[in-house]
């Protein structure tokens, strides 16, 4: 299928937003929000520290008089610096462009699929800076199939579960994680749209180097096509 019209069939699945978080709070409680290395709020702070973000992130949406704070698409980031795990090679493949949307919120939130869903695949991505518990659900729309991720859930959500697994759209999948166990972030669910997985389990890149962004954004398209989270 080419990418124009997986974009088509993503962006024709719904008019209205689609909840990937407990539904019981309303789209009018999120907000966009940049952390990008552009955001000149962020170089106010220690970004390795994910208390410091996590003071950022409750300030914003103190600030806002909002819940949710989400984005992040393509943005270029400094905080990936912290981490070898993204930078093993030389500073040509730093991985530092963000290819999902992040979805800022308490730990413990309820995570729901978008989709009518089976389990793919589940794994602890334990690296520093890593996901931590990932899901990955599988959709099939149109007899096309595709992927969903799901990082820096709660260690409870990925036991007991198994490949195969049927969920219904809306239903709740995971709960979210905390610092502790979601490679050392403030609570935030990262959400991303994959065509196709490349033989990856229970894992997938969520952030690429500038040298691979072409393919990348090809095969992970925006999840606001299908979440529309900014009408
Ligand atoms: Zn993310």
């Amino acid at each position: 299928m080419k990418s124009k019209d997986f974009f088509a069939l993503l962006n024709n699945i719904s008019t209205l937003p689609i909840h990937v978080i407990d539904a019981t709070i309303p789209i009018s409680q999120y907000i966009a929000i940049n952390v990008s290395e552009n955001n000149i709020d962020l170089n106010t702070f220690n970004v390795s520290s994910s208390l410091a973000w996590q003071e950022y992130i409750d300030r914003y949406l103190q600030k806002h008089h909002k819940k949710i704070a989400f984005g992040g698409y393509l943005e270029q980031r400094n905080i990936y610096k912290r981490s070898t795990y993204f930078n093993q090679e030389n500073n040509e493949e730093e991985r530092n462009i963000h290819l999902g949307v992040d979805l800022w919120v308490a730990a413990g939130t309820k995570i729901l699929t978008p989709l009518d869903a089976t389990v793919h695949s589940f794994k602890n991505n334990t690296h520093y800076g890593d996901y931590g518990p990932t899901i990955i659900l599988k959709h099939i729309i149109n007899e096309e199939e595709f992927f969903t991720l799901y990082g820096h859930l709660s260690v409870a959500s990925i036991q007991g579960l198994k490949v195969g697994q049927y969920f219904k759209a809306g239903e709740c999948i995971a709960t979210l994680g905390d610092a502790s166990v979601n490679g050392d972030y403030a609570p935030h669910l990262h959400f991303q749209i994959i065509k196709d997985l490349e033989n990856n389990v229970g894992d997938y890149p969520g952030v690429c180097s500038k040298k691979n962004l072409d393919r990348f954004k090809i095969n992970c398209p925006d999840p606001n096509t299908l979440l529309k989270l900014n009408y």
